[in-house]
């Protein structure tokens, strides 16, 4: 099995693939998001652009109507006025005014009816067939603003509930003065607050939508959707009336109602000639309805975009961990047989390939260097015998116990122990002179002998070894690896042949 450090790398790289891959799925959601978001943001803007020019159009184009309305029943105004002070109100003169009164009554759909008061608040005429006897409108707050103000110009009031018909109109009037200008009495015409219901209910709004006719101090004639009570409400204190008004005749703002509390585009426009101002809106909720139901819609196509691309990312993270997983085993697999192929089977020590590769390394450091080095060639002594006498498995085992022994005595880790043949065992030793090499071929020696492996063919009754050491230096020229090998293997062939269980050296070196 593979051991950590070889696991690490393959442990590094797959983290930072992953961070790879989460750090370019979180950069596509987060640009899909930051697009959504700044395309759902124009979309509003747009939405709430189209509702501001929407309301200002309809307000402009009401408050274009409500004027020339108005306009009409002044111009009739003018007319009895100058009427009657061209023919006075004799009883004559009074009864061909109520004719001309009932024609334009009839005439014009908004009027409800044209009265004339003299000075007291006495009704002089009116377009109704018969006037309801006894009645004084002095207490109206029309006369009333005639009586103080010397103006002749047209006066609009809040909406009163008539006292010929019990219908809710507009009050439009003017002044009636004397030749030396003293209050003379008041004209009027009633608008039918019906009449602007009806009109302004033909138009499409949204459910919450809003027209409405106040007079510029506030006050409400008017409002779609219909409801008396909000009829002479004031809108003094809202932002248009207290704010935007006095600045500008028309304008647009987004505002809770004062009314209903329901936030809406409000355009408002100020009537050129009369003391009006028209408004409309549109709720906010309806302006943004489909906004709204794009806002989900795309919301929900980040989300399922963004989860397929999660999933997208881990499959490849899983991906690319697994084939990275494979690759580290494979590579471990490949040491794994590499340390095989490098090793000797019986003993695990070095064998001959190993050395092969090491040798000429070992050789090109020592010269560059100029470093000694040391090589033994060791070989266990009668050991044709020892397996005759003990059986070749014995052999083996004794094969490898001497192989444990020769690796206790070296300790250096550039030191290497290779199992040459059969039973000849070569250790180099890098870095180490005649005197290094010697003292570590004694102590195999001794720790051989140590094993007391009893061995009835040999001299002491033991197993024991001879050894031929020889030491590389830089002063030999040309030294070739095989010559090395060969230099160790005579000096302990002059081991054997002086009598074995003993070291010895070559000197000096035959190239
Ligand atoms: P000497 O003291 O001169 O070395 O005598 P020797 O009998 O040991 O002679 P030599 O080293 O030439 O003998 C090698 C013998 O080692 C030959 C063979 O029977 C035995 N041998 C070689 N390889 C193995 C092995 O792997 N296992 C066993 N059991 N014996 C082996
Ligand atoms: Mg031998
Ligand atoms: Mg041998």
């Amino acid at each position: 099995m593979p051991d950590d450090a070889q696991y690490r790398p393959a442990l590094k790289s797959d983290s930072s693939a992953q961070r790879m891959a989460i750090l370019f799925v979180a950069l596509v959601v987060v640009s899909l998001i930051v697009l959504d978001v700044w395309q759902t943001l124009t979309a509003r803007a747009q939405a709430m652009h189209v509702s501001e020019i929407t309301t200002s159009n309809l307000a402009r184009s009401l408050a274009q109507h409500a004027e020339d309305t108005i306009k009409q029943s002044d111009t009739v105004l003018l007319g009895l006025i100058e009427r009657i002070q061209v023919d006075g109100t004799a009883p004559a003169e009074v009864q061909r005014l109520r004719n001309l009164m009932q024609g334009w009554t009839r005439s014009m759909e908004q009027l409800q009816g044209l009265f004339i008061y003299d000075s007291q608040g006495r009704w002089v005429a009116s377009s109704n067939l018969a006037d309801p006897p006894g009645i004084n409108n002095a207490d109206r707050e029309y006369f009333r603003f005639h009586q103080d103000n010397p103006d002749p110009g047209v006066h609009v009031g809040p909406v009163i509930r008539s006292r010929s018909t019990n219908a809710l109109v507009i009050p439009v009037s003017r002044r009636l003065s004397s030749a030396d200008g003293k209050f003379a009495g008041v004209v009027l015409a009633t608008l039918k607050v019906e009449y602007f219901n009806q009109f302004y209910a033909g138009f499409d709004l949204d459910e919450r939508g809003v027209i409405a006719l106040l007079l510029n101090d506030g006050t409400i004639l008017l409002r779609r959707p219909f409801d008396e009570n909000v009829i002479g409400s004031s809108m003094a204190k809202g932002r248009i009336f207290s704010e935007m008004l006095p600045q500008s005749s028309h304008g647009t703002l987004m505002q809770r109602s004062l009314v209903d509390d329901v936030e809406r585009m409000y355009s408002y426009q100020a009537l050129r000639n009369y003391p009006l101002v028209l408004e409309t809106a549109e709720s906010k909720a309806s302006l943004l309805a489909n906004w709204y139901e794009n806002l989900l819609r795309s919301a929900v196509f980040v989300l399922v975009v963004g989860i397929a691309l999660g999933l997208c990312a881990m499959t490849l993270i899983r991906q690319i961990r697994h084939g990275l997983r494979t690759e580290a085993e494979l590579r471990n697999a490949h040491a794994a047989l590499q340390k095989l192929a490098m090793q000797d089977g019986l003993t695990g020590l070095a064998n001959r390939r190993q050395l092969d590769a090491a040798l000429p390394d070992e050789i090109g450091r020592a010269r560059r260097n100029a470093r000694p080095l040391g090589v033994i060639m060791l070989d266990i002594d009668h050991f044709k015998r020892f397996n005759d006498l003990y059986g070749h498995p014995a052999g083996d085992e004794c094969i490898k116990a001497v192989g444990q022994a020769v690796l206790s005595c070296v300790g250096r880790s550039g030191d290497l122990v290779v199992r040459y043949g059969g039973e000849e065992i070569l250790v180099l030793l890098p870095e180490s002179d005649e005197a290094g090499a010697w003292q570590v071929a004694e102590k195999v020696l001794l720790a051989v002998r140590a094993l007391a492996i009893a061995h009835a063919g040999s001299d002491l009754g033991i197993v024991t070894i001879s050894a031929g050491v020889h030491v590389w230096r830089n002063s030999d020229p040309d030294v070739r690896a095989q010559s090395l090998v060969e230099a160790a293997d005579q000096a302990l062939y002059r081991a054997k042949s002086s009598g074995r269980n003993r070291v010895y050296p070559l000197q000096p070196l035959v190239v």
